[in-house]
C-alpha cells in the first residue's frame, strides 16, 4: 500500500490541496455572494457537504496522478487514460480500475515486456519464473518437489530453484 502510495506525483498532492481550497472558497464566498435569498441549509450540515465536496475534489485529483504513474508500468496508453479519466462524472477513473491490466515487468536479459503469469521471456526464453521442467507449471523457487507432478526440481537440469535462485 505505501508502494502504491509513492506513485502519487508532487503535482498531484499540490493539486489535490488547491482543489480542495479552491472548492471551499467557492462554496464559502463565491455562491453566497450570488445568492439573493439566505441559504436554507443548516449550517452544520452545509458544514458536511461543503467539507465533502473539498474532499472529493482532492481524491479526484490523487487519483489522476496515481494513473498517470501506474498506466505506464501496466503498459496501458497514459495518454488515452487520463483524457477518459479527467471526463466528468468519474466515470473514466471507475472504468480504469475495472480494465486495468497486470503490472508488467521487462525481461532483465532483453527488455521484452514481461506479464505476471509468465514463466519465460517470448522474445528471449530467459526464464524469469520458476518452473517445473517436467510440467512446466509454477513452482517456488525454495520447492525441492513440483507440487503439481511431483517431479524432484534438483534433479532438473539446470535445477528449476538453482536457476531462479542465481538469475
Ligand atoms: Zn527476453
Ligand atoms: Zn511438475
Amino acid at each position: 500500500m505505501a508502494d502504491e502510495l509513492r506513485l502519487i506525483p508532487r503535482w498531484a498532492i499540490a493539486g489535490a490541496f488547491l482543489a480542495f481550497v479552491l472548492t471551499q472558497y467557492y462554496f464559502w464566498i463565491v455562491v453566497p455572494a450570488h445568492r439573493h435569498h439566505p441559504s436554507g441549509v443548516p449550517i452544520p450540515l452545509r458544514f458536511y457537504l461543503i467539507i465533502s465536496w473539498g474532499a472529493l475534489a482532492a481524491l479526484y485529483m490523487l487519483m489522476i496522478g496515481y494513473i498517470s504513474n501506474d498506466a505506464p508500468r501496466r503498459g496501458m496508453s497514459t495518454r488515452l487514460w487520463m483524457l477518459c479519466v479527467i471526463m466528468p462524472g468519474g466515470v473514466g477513473a471507475v472504468l480504469y480500475f475495472l480494465l486495468r491490466q497486470p503490472i508488467t515487468a521487462s525481461c532483465p536479459a532483453c527488455g521484452a515486456h514481461i506479464e505476471g503469469n509468465y514463466h519465460y521471456c517470448p522474445q528471449c526464453a530467459y526464464q524469469v519464473a520458476s518452473c517445473c521442467s517436467n510440467c512446466y507449471r509454477s513452482a517456488r523457487i525454495t520447492d525441492i518437489f513440483c507440487v503439481h507432478c511431483g517431479h524432484d526440481l534438483t534433479a532438473s537440469q539446470p535445477p528449476t530453484r538453482l536457476h531462479a535462485f542465481t538469475r
